[in-house]
């Protein structure tokens, strides 16, 4: 399952809080494996898929375990799998976090991500007018779908996918999509990017495959459709209103969330123990990161922020489980170098978005 970052929120977070210049604040912050369970087969998913999932007092302990952070904003990220597999459960979370006296009066932000096959009324109905946001995964046309985002059989499940779409933007939740291109996608990207502009999204995250090698080229046609989407919709150079699209909003110009392979948020297995983001969401890519990047298990450890680490703790850890030089450590360089280029370069497209709109 894709990822987002804090930048979804309604209400932006602080620059700064916390953390130095540059680094995201994931202090109160955490992220929950519902279920490894998915209806669809991704083929750059880096999830392990199978039949595991949450039970509701791992995810009650959850809950507790987010309060801990002493953070005045407090988030807790549905992933999977298919959380809305389990939809059951995040309703009793929604309202258990609700009703704690740790929260202290802190809100709680529930971020929920889903392949959006799952997205009916009953559970938009429960969702509307909550702290609650959903990251919706599109990447376009149903031939990219059937393409890289393909169900078992084949069978075509963009028609349901774009009717998802439409009740969500009809709920008044608050989302936005999640847009994965692939090494040597870029060109297509550009169509794929404009059709799901034309179906109303408005608030965009772009990723990018990991797992797999980018050649230079491959990273430099990318980085081009990165900067002509910046300029398109996230106004990076600021152009006149005629030219941009209403209410456009390239989440990644804000994010910092680059780059995604050293990501440092705490994520609850299914079973309870915690983990660095990476050991789970490239486990399939990387699968000796589980031994490292294990944080203990719910009930064993005081609180959040005594198992936080910091970027270059996850470096560290990635290199001594991929050293340079073998299969693993070259593929996680490639990655991770394109990471901090797509970084640096919304880092300046952004800083300059934000002096020429003061
Ligand atoms: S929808 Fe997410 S979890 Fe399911 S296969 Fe695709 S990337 Fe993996």
């Amino acid at each position: 399952m894709e990822r987002g970052g804090w930048m979804t929120r309604r209400k932006p977070r602080p620059e700064g809080m916390g953390a130095p210049p540059g680094v995201r604040d994931y202090s109160g912050s955490l992220m929950v494996m519902l279920t490894h369970a998915c209806p669809l087969r991704c083929a750059y998913c880096g999830v392990v898929r199978d039949r595991r999932a949450m039970g509701w007092e791992t995810l009650r302990r959850s809950v507790d375990f987010l309060l801990t952070s002493r953070s005045d904003l407090l988030q807790l990220r549905y992933f999977g799998g298919e959380p809305l597999l389990e939809f059951d459960l995040i309703r009793r979370a929604i309202g258990y976090a609700a009703g704690r006296p740790a929260r202290a009066g802190r809100p709680v932000h529930h971020m929920i991500t889903t392949n959006g096959l799952g997205l009916d009324d009953r559970k938009l109905e429960f969702l509307a007018g909550r702290d609650v946001e959903v990251m919706f995964s599109l990447d376009g046309s149903a031939e990219t779908h059937r393409r890289w985002r393909a169900a078992p059989q084949g069978q075509d499940t963009h028609p349901k996918l774009l009717a998802s779409l439409r009740r969500l933007q009809r709920s008044g939740v608050s989302y936005f999509v999640n847009f994965v291109v692939q090494p040597g996608g870029a060109v297509r990207s550009r169509s794929d990017l404009e059709l799901v502009v034309s179906w109303g999204a408005r608030r965009i995250q772009v990723g990018y495959c990991v797992g797999v090698e980018w050649g230079e080229g491959e990273k430099q046609e990318f980085l081009g459709f990165m900067e002509e989407t910046a300029r398109r919709y996230g106004n990076a150079d600021h152009q006149p209103a005629s030219k941009m699209r209403a209410g456009m909003e390239l989440l990644n110009l804000k994010s910092r969330a680059e780059p995604v392979m050293l990501s440092d948020e705490v994520i609850v297995e299914t079973d309870g123990a915690l983990y660095l983001d990476p050991a789970v969401f490239v486990e399939r890519f990387f699968p000796s990161l589980k031994a490292a990047m294990g944080l203990g298990r719910l009930g064993e450890v005081g609180s959040l922020a005594e198992v936080r680490r910091s970027r270059a703790e996850v470096l560290r850890l990635f290199r001594g489980c991929c050293p340079p030089g073998t299969p693993q450590g070259r593929l996680f360089l490639n990655n991770l170098a394109l990471g901090l280029d797509v970084g640096g370069l919304m880092d300046r497209l952004g800083r300059r978005t934000t002096r020429d709109t003061r």
